[in-house]
């Protein structure tokens, strides 16, 4: 599991209406310490009898530390029950964020949520990618003239905020341009107030161009939506 910002009640409904079990999360990888990221992670990590993975920034920034954890470094891949973990360095305003690279089966997915600006990123470990699930926060038109304050709007266009529609579609035209195998992307994280998802998609596929054979789908905040295959590894038997 990537992230854990709903509650656990939440999450498990969520997961029992795309028939995954959530006894069979292995692990929770956390991003960062927002709210939206980790308001679950406590009850989910110890109702799933699953870890959490997440940077020692994460972890300490985040109050995770009386749960059984593992410490990740940017940059450094490890193994986990039977997947294959890369954190990758990102900009945002926490403690110490990360981005994941999670390589399961053969199959490489990049994770990429809340990021302040593509400077900085990792390119060269990003290569070969069969799935991308990125961050489309907001229209950068919807957010100037949107309801947010000052403080805030500077904040979401800054180097420690998110990407705007514009920002994501330049991100998925550099990976994909590496990932010659990529069969889908997932918009994410879109801002209720500041987007919009046939605005989003729009904006995206213009900065992109036409990916022949890839399938597109929009996160959404009220309820879930599947990406492509789903990937199924029972190495670990659960009741
Ligand atoms: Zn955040
Ligand atoms: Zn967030």
């Amino acid at each position: 599991m990537v992230d854990c910002g709903f509650s656990h009640r939440q999450t498990v409904l969520r997961m029992t209406e795309q028939d995954v079990n959530p006894q069979t999360v292995c692990g929770i990888l956390i991003t960062h310490e927002h709210g939206d990221h980790i308001k679950g992670a406590l009850k989910c990590s110890r109702n799933f009898a699953a870890p959490v993975l997440a940077t020692a920034g994460t972890i300490s920034g985040g109050g995770l530390e009386s749960l059984q954890t593992r410490t990740v470094r940017c940059g450094e891949t490890i193994e986990h029950e039977g997947f294959a973990v890369t954190p990758i360095k990102i900009s945002h305003d926490t403690k110490e964020p990360c981005a994941f690279l999670v390589e399961v089966a053969a199959v490489r997915t990049f994770f990429a949520t809340d990021i302040g600006t593509l400077d900085g990123l990792d390119f060269q470990l990003l290569r070969d990618l069969d799935y991308l699930f990125v961050e489309a926060n907001h229209d950068e038109e919807m957010l100037r003239a949107g309801p947010y304050p000052y403080f805030l709007k500077q904040r979401i266009v800054g180097d420690g905020g998110h990407l705007n529609n514009g920002q994501c579609g330049d991100l998925i035209k550099i990976l994909a341009a590496g990932s010659p195998n990529l069969k889908g992307i997932m918009l994410a994280h879109l801002s209720d107030k500041n987007n919009d998802a046939g605005v989003a998609l729009a904006a995206v596929k213009e900065r992109v161009g036409v990916l022949d054979g890839v399938c597109w789908v929009l996160a959404r905040q009220d309820g879930a939506a599947l990406l492509g295959c789903q990937v199924s590894l029972k190495t670990r038997p659960r009741p």
